[in-house]
């Protein structure tokens, strides 16, 4: 077996742990056993690629070795801080941030397979002016959500006149640019590609409203996929190649159950310019006076009610409300108490953030149900506990066409006997519009940081 070989295999090996990664992560069950499926994969994929560098390298290997090395070191330390630096309430803009610099690794992959390339074919060139186009866009676009996520930047659309038709005009003269770089080759026409792709990566994204900003995430998931093949390609690395449609295709299927779970439409995501309408400021409505309970008053309704119905938003995670929240559930459930959890598709700031907290503090994941499972058994409920949970639970999604968040379906608490809302005061929640639930005569406030709310509750019980 030659060293080629053995590298060849390394790579179909490292792509059959990355499908069976994938395939793991579906569940909750089988995430564990998937994500070390993934951590495998990247280690056989890393060693091989390493040898690979090793063996067609034109330098001495020594140098080769401490080329690799030095980056791939400072790289690592870099993420191994931020990953435990970071709260669980601020992965989404983490995981923006990582997206740029996939994008902005193909764009510096495509400059250097062109300039490294003697004599670059047609094919060639197209796959560094495409690659480019997808980095240059994933980059600015991943800046762009980080910057919204964050907090750093207005999370209302940027509405600028004829926008759609700016995109437009944009794509045609990075396809223009393409055709020159293809026809005469130099590194211009590449830098225009580059320019425009970061022009609409930008101007798409800053389109997109507050509201829509989970399937944007999803979305900059799948280019950066798509970015990663395309470096792939112009690398001639099937590894990349593989990996990089993994990411881009499982990404794409994201977006698509996420648009469905928010009611949008996949293609205007596609397209840009979304959010329009969807973010609109909607009309100030009067609901009336909500009303206030106690700690005191919740631990009894609990104690008298044989089905409960816990809906957890992002204050949860601000709150790092779990652990306790587990705690009351098995507490309850110890009483006789028939507890589920009714997780909202983009509830929290992340696809799958509910699931991945309540799987932290180790709630049964055979409580855990979805938005649809939930919904129907809800007028059979006697209490349901919103905590820290806002947008997805929030009945002007379906009963205000005019509102921002129209059409979105949400977990129709208000259905159950009692609702009883934890958060801080009466802002609205990321969407930034009220919620006529927090006026219904069936709900009551209970205000203060979840936590601890909770905690009392427990110890009132
Ligand atoms: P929301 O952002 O709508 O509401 C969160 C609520 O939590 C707020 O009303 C806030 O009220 C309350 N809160 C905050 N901190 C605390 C605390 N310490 N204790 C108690 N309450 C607290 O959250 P949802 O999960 O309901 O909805 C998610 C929203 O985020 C949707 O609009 C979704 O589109 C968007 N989004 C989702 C993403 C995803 O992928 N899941 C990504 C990006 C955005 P108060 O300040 O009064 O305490």
């Amino acid at each position: 077996m030659t060293a080629e070989s053995v590298i060849q295999t390394a790579y179909i090996i490292a792509a059959l742990l990355f499908i069976l990664a994938l395939a793991g992560l579906s569940r909750h069950e089988s995430a564990r056993a998937g994500n070390l499926a993934g951590i495998v994969g990247m280690t056989i994929a890393g060693t091989a690629t390493f040898g690979y560098a090793l063996l067609n390298s034109e330098r001495s290997p020594g140098l080769t070795a401490v080329l690799l090395l030095a980056p791939l070191l400072v790289g690592s330390a870099i993420g191994l801080w931020l990953a435990l630096k970071v709260e669980m309430t601020g992965m989404p803009q983490l995981i923006a941030m990582l997206h740029s610099f996939v994008g902005l690794a193909a764009v510096a992959v495509g400059f250097a397979s062109y300039l490294d390339t003697e004599h670059n074919s047609l094919a060639h060139l197209i796959e560094v002016a495409v690659g480019v186009l997808i980095g240059a866009y994933t980059f600015t676009g991943s800046v762009v959500a980080f910057g919204k996520l964050s907090g750093r930047m207005k999370s209302k659309p940027l509405m600028l006149p004829n926008r759609n038709l700016l995109n437009l005009v944009m794509l045609l003269a990075a396809v223009a640019a393409t055709v020159w770089f293809a026809v005469a080759p130099s590194v211009w026409p590449l830098l225009v590609v580059t320019v425009l792709g970061l022009a609409l990566g930008w101007h798409m994204v800053a389109s997109i409203g507050g509201g829509d900003m989970p399937v944007v995430v999803s979305m900059l998931n799948s280019y950066s996929g798509w970015a990663a093949a395309a470096a792939g390609f112009m690398l001639g690395n099937d590894l990349l190649i593989v990996t990089g449609a993994l990411v881009g295709s499982s990404g794409a299927i994201l977006s698509y159950i996420m648009c469905k779970a928010m009611n949008r439409s996949f293609v205007s995501v596609i397209l840009g310019g979304f959010g329009e309408g969807a973010t609109g400021e909607g009309v100030a409505r009067d609901y009336g006076e909500h009303q206030e309970t106690s700690v005191d008053e919740v631990a009894s309704m609990l104690t008298s009610a044989k089905s409960v119905v816990i809906t957890p938003g992002y204050g949860m995670a601000v709150a790092q409300a779990q652990y306790p929240v587990a705690d009351l559930t098995r507490r309850l459930r110890d009483r006789g108490v028939n507890v589920r959890f009714g997780i909202h598709p983009v509830a929290g700031r992340l696809p799958g953030h509910m699931n991945v907290l309540l799987a932290e503090a180790k709630v049964p994941y055979d409580i855990v149900l979805e938005m649809d499972e939930v919904n129907p058994d809800l007028s059979e409920t006697d209490v349901v506990l919103v905590i820290g949970a806002n947008d997805t639970v929030n009945p002007a999604a379906l009963e205000e066409p005019d509102s921002p968040i129209a059409g979105m379906p949400v977990i129709e608490v208000w259905h159950a006997g009692t609702v009883v809302v934890f958060k801080r005061s009466m802002n609205p929640g990321y969407a930034g519009v009220q919620n006529p639930l927090f006026f219904r005569d069936n709900t009551v406030m209970l205000f203060g940081d979840a936590k601890q709310r909770v905690q009392e509750i427990i110890a009132a019980l």
